[in-house]
Formats: C-alpha cells, sequence, structure tokens
C-alpha cells in the first residue's frame, strides 16, 4: 500500500549530520522528516575514529577545521557528557623523524591554543624515561615523548541520540528506509521523494517544502537523482579494532610513507587506524584489504613494538565524504564543509547537499544548514543544540546505586550508563518483570542486558537484530556473535513480533555481517577459531549464505 507523508523538510541521511540537522530543525520547531537506508549512523559516521578533536594536522592548512572542532567538542562534551570519554595520547619522537622535538613543540604549543574550548590540558614534554614509565609498551627507541589530551564518544550512538531527541521533539525517523527518488515539479523544484521501506518492500511519498541531502559519500549518488552533480574526492580509511585494550593511553604512530596514525582505547577496545585513500568503489561493500592490515600493524609495531602479539578482532572500514580537490594527496585535502543550494547553484531549487566536515564539528554544521533552511522556511526561531542535553545527557546517573538497585554486576551497569546516561534507571525499571528478565546478560562481551535489548525495540524504534551491533554493541566482542546472536534475536523477536523464519534470517544476517568484519585480519588459529564461531550459527541453524540479501 502507498502511503503519503508531508513535512516542511526531510532530511536524507541518517549520519551524524542527518541526525544532526534533523534535531537542530525540530528544536526551533521545524516540521522534519529524517530518512536513514539502513540502521542510524551505519555510513562513515560508524567508521570514524570517533575523536572529537581538533585534529592536530589541520592545524597548519585549516586552522577554521582545527578551531570549530575543538568549541564543538566543547558543546558535545556539554550536552551528552554520557557517551565521550577522555583520551590521553602520547606523541613519541624518535630520532630519524623528519621534525625533531622543537619543531613538534612549536606545533603543540599553537595547539594549546584551542584546549581550553575543549576542556584540555596543555601538552607536556617527557623525557624517554618518563614516557616509558607510563607506559612500558613504548619501544625504548624513542628520544622523547608528548603528551596531548583529546577526548572520544560513541559516535553511532551519538547519531542514535540526535535521532531520538529529534524525534522526542516532534520529527518524523524513519529507518531502513531509502529514498529512491526526488519528486519535481515541472519548475524542475525538488517536492519531496519516494522512499522505499527496505524491510517490508512497501512504498511511501514525501511531500516536503525542502530536501537535505546529508548522505556523506552518497552525496553525488542522491545529488544525480535531481540531475545534479557534486564532486567529492572519496577517500577510504580502515581501523583494526583489538579484542581489548592494548593501553589506556592513545599512541602516536607513523606510517612507512610518513603519513601520522595512532593506536587508541576506544570503549571495552583500542583501535589503531587510520588510512586515507581515494575511493571509487561500492560504498555498500567496502572490504579492506591484507595491505591495508599491514599497512596499519606496520605503522603501529614502530611505536608499540609487541603489537602483533595482540589479537585484532576485526577491522572497520569507511569512506569519508571530503571536498573535491584536484592534484593533492588525500591528506592535503581540506576537512572543511560546504552545504550546496541546487536552486542557487544549479537546477534544482529546493533540494541542498551537505559535503565535507568532521564528526567533531557536526553540531556547528548542523547550525550553519538550519540556519539556512530556516531563513528560506521563514523561521526564526534560534539554535539550541548546544544548550539543550541529547537524551541521558540531562544529569549523571548513580551507576552503583543502580547495580544494587537492580542486583546487576556494575561493569554491566556501567556500560548501560555509558550509552544511556541518566535515562539507565528508566531502562531498567521498564525491562522489569515477574522473571526478572531484564537482569539477564545477553552478550557477555560488553556486555547487554536483556533490559536494553527490548529498551531499543520498544523505544527507539530499532528494527534488525544487525542494528544492535551499533546501536548497544551486541556482537562485536570477543565472540563476534556466536555467543549472543541466537538469544538476542529470541528477545527482539519477542518485542516486535518476528515469525521462525525471520527471526532465523536475521541471525543468519548478523553472523554474515561479523564474518566480513573479521575476514580480513585472521590468521593462524584464530580462522579456524572463526570458522568455528561462524558454523555455530549457520550450522545449528541449517542455514547457508544463499539466504541473505
Ligand atoms: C576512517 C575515518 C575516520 C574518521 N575519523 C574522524 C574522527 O576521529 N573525528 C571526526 O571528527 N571525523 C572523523 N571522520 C570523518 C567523519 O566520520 C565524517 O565527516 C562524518 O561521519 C560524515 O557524516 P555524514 O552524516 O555526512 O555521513 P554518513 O555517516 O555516511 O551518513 C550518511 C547516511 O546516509 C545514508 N544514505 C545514503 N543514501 C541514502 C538514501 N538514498 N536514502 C536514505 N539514506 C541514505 C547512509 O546509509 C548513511 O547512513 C572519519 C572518517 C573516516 C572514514
Amino acid at each position: 500500500m502507498t502511503r503519503w507523508l508531508r513535512a516542511r523538510v526531510l532530511v536524507i541521511g541518517g549520519g551524524i549530520n542527518g541526525t544532526g540537522i534533523a534535531r537542530d530543525l525540530a528544536l526551533r520547531g521545524v516540521d522534519v522528516l529524517l530518512v536513514e537506508r539502513r540502521e542510524l549512523g551505519s555510513g562513515t559516521s560508524w567508521a570514524s575514529s570517533g575523536m572529537i578533536h581538533g585534529g592536530l594536522r589541520y592545524l597548519q592548512k585549516d586552522p577554521q577545521v582545527t578551531e570549530h572542532s575543538c568549541i564543538d567538542s566543547g558543546a558535545i562534551q556539554r550536552i551528552a557528557p554520557h557517551l565521550v570519554f577522555r583520551i590521553p595520547f602520547l606523541m613519541p619522537v624518535f630520532s630519524d623523524d623528519p621534525l625533531g622535538p622543537e619543531l613538534v613543540e612549536i606545533g603543540l604549543e599553537m595547539y594549546d591554543r584551542y584546549v581550553s574550548l575543549k576542556n584540555g590540558h596543555p601538552h607536556t614534554r617527557l623525557t624517554r624515561a618518563q614516557a616509558l614509565a607510563l607506559e612500558p609498551a613504548l619501544s625504548d627507541a624513542i628520544e622523547c615523548a608528548f603528551t596531548l589530551d583529546e577526548w572520544g564518544v560513541d559516535a553511532a550512538r551519538l547519531c542514535a541520540a540526535n535521532a531520538l531527541d529529534a524525534a522526542d521533539r516532534g520529527a518524523h525517523v524513519l529507518t531502513h528506509t531509502e529514498v529512491v527518488e526526488l519528486l519535481r515539479d515541472a519548475t524542475g523544484r525538488v517536492t519531496g521523494a519516494r522512499l522505499r521501506d527496505r524491510i517490508r518492500g512497501d512504498e511511501t511519498f514525501v511531500e516536503a517544502e525542502l530536501v537535505m541531502n546529508a548522505t556523506g559519500p552518497w552525496v553525488p549518488q542522491l545529488a544525480a537523482l535531481a540531475g545534479e552533480e557534486v564532486r567529492l574526492r572519496p577517500g577510504k580509511g580502515i581501523h583494526l579494532v583489538f579484542e581489548r585494550r592494548v593501553s589506556n593511553i592513545a599512541i602516536y604512530a607513523r606510517g612507512v610513507d610518513g603519513r601520522d596514525m595512532f593506536t587508541f582505547p576506544h570503549e571495552q577496545n583500542s583501535m589503531a587506524g587510520t588510512t586515507d585513500d581515494d575511493y571509487y568503489g561500492d560504498l555498500d561493500r567496502i572490504d579492506v584489504t591484507e595491505d591495508e592490515v599491514a599497512y596499519v600493524l606496520q605503522a603501529m609495531e614502530r611505536s608499540i613494538p609487541s603489537i602483533q602479539q595482540h589479537r585484532v578482532l576485526h577491522a572497520i572500514s569507511g569512506v569519508r565524504p571530503t571536498l573535491f580537490g584536484f592534484g593533492a594527496y588525500e591528506d592535503e585535502l581540506s576537512r572543511d564543509y560546504e552545504i550546496v543550494d541546487h536552486g542557487a547553484f544549479g537546477a534544482a531549487p529546493g533540494l541542498y547537499s551537505m559535503t565535507g566536515g568532521k564528526l567533531a564539528a557536526y553540531r556547528l554544521m548542523a547550525e550553519d544548514a538550519a540556519n539556512r533552511l530556516c531563513a528560506v522556511l521563514g523561521v526564526d526561531a534560534p539554535c539550541r543544540t548546544a544548550e539543550l542535553p541529547l537524551p541521558g545527557g540531562e544529569a549523571p546517573a548513580d551507576l552503583l546505586a543502580l547495580a544494587k538497585r537492580f542486583r546487576i554486576a556494575p561493569p554491566a551497569v556501567a556500560r548501560l550508563g555509558f550509552r544511556h546516561g541518566a535515562r539507565a534507571r528508566s531502562v531498567l525499571e521498564a525491562g522489569e518483570d515477574a522473571h526478572a528478565r531484564g537482569r539477564r546478560v545477553v552478550c557477555a562481551c560488553e556486555p547487554v542486558l536483556d533490559a536494553e535489548l527490548r529498551h531499543v525495540a520498544r523505544a527507539e524504534g530499532l528494527r534488525k537484530l544487525n542494528d544492535c551491533t551499533l546501536r548497544v554493541r551486541l556482537g562485536v566482542g570477543a565472540c563476534q556473535g556466536a555467543a549472543c546472536a541466537a538469544s538476542a534475536a529470541g528477545v527482539l523477536a519477542e518485542e516486535l513480533g518476528w515469525d521462525a523464519p525471520r527471526t532465523v534470517r536475521e541471525v543468519a544476517e548478523l553472523a554474515a555481517s561479523r564474518w566480513r568484519a573479521v575476514a580480513p585480519v585472521l590468521s593462524g588459529a584464530q580462522v579456524g577459531a572463526m570458522e568455528l564461531h561462524r558454523h555455530v550459527n549457520f550450522g545449528m541453524l541449517g542455514l547457508t549464505e544463499e539466504i541473505l540479501p
């Protein structure tokens, strides 16, 4: 059955930019519809390093990017304190580095000018002995080291939080819903879109006064639906995710070609990356190659010689929607952003596209976009996204008291508190039933509680088991879903009314997506172990991968 919806603004893309714009508009009282063709945050946003920093490397060419990112980092820390974590960094200097300690320190002194914006500490210079005492895993070939202070965020959860807040303020949010056509009137004006629900297969037509294309690296494809050309310099980046923390301090590393990289603690794991390479392949299948894995590990090994002894759990890949530039190396391209008005600079009035930018500056970018759209709509309400907390950011949660009250192990409550902040209590209360099922740990690696799964299904509009990897980090730990996928699918089936074939298909999809993430990093005994895990899900359910889309 075809249905019609109407909104003043249609925002396409549920990454950090689309969710940020939808929230900003909803807070100004604008009637907004947000559509995402997969799970919220599942594009580039989730594949990012999740750093809300200024970016030391942008200081030289793009100081405004550093400044905006630092200002916004401060704002994100204020509105979502539960979702951010401090990341102290060590930058080792080797005698064969192109810049000696004095020149490195000049750069860090400049970067220090921005630290107060993001609630950081200025750098310090450490002797070799001091650095090794602080981080024994560091190479003893270093000459000295510097400290820096940065912040990280759970990027997928930040997207979800923005979308949830937009929905709380009246926005309509549709996930697994793809824009397949842009509607235009006789003058060429974009007046809405045709949407396809990728799970149910039905179609919806949307009428909108304005359409914002916030589809990240897919921006050119979406703009092409209106006959418009947007040029990007898409840059593929990968991360390796270690099974556990390699160190509690992030450590800079240098690639064989001189690129700066780092390994950094991220939630339960350590991550290492990233690469930046021109990419013209399939955006829905961004494979990680053996070369990329070797390149990242080689860089890390120079700073942390023991790195190869740590288990790499899986790889993450994504594509930056970097602004187009000809002739420059990927690293040298601007990280600034642009908002294209296809009426002023093309033949599709009513359509806008956002390109480039940083996760760290998403709120400011969204504010700029919303200001422009509101000027056209005649809305003069001011932006409030820097003051009003995101869901869960209202007040600190007393996690130990919750652990005692609900008789749940403190680490499980701590993870819940990290993702839901002040709302952790209501998640646990809603999960309470006569059998105390809500307290059950479904995914032991992270850990994820039965109550949290029920909450995301009931209150957050989650539609697929595989989406739990982003929404609550289920299945991304050591077992990669082997121990929890079937059990979690059972909980969601109960909440969402799935029948048996649908439930089995959900498990198979999660198993297949985890396999794609681990396959590029497998070596030695891990190959057998992961094959076994895969067959736990596929073999026990009698599935073959042919059933997958
Ligand atoms: C490896 C890597 C590391 C990075 N590290 C950092 C970092 O540490 N800090 C930082 O600030 N920035 C970082 N970035 C940059 C940052 O991730 C991006 O700038 C940001 O996430 C882009 O967000 P977006 O919303 O524009 O795009 P996306 O997150 O890709 O969102 C676009 C969404 O649009 C959806 N979509 C596409 N087509 C359609 C359609 N037809 N209908 C409906 N929906 C559609 C997609 O499914 C997708 O979810 C990094 C990027 C990469 C690749």
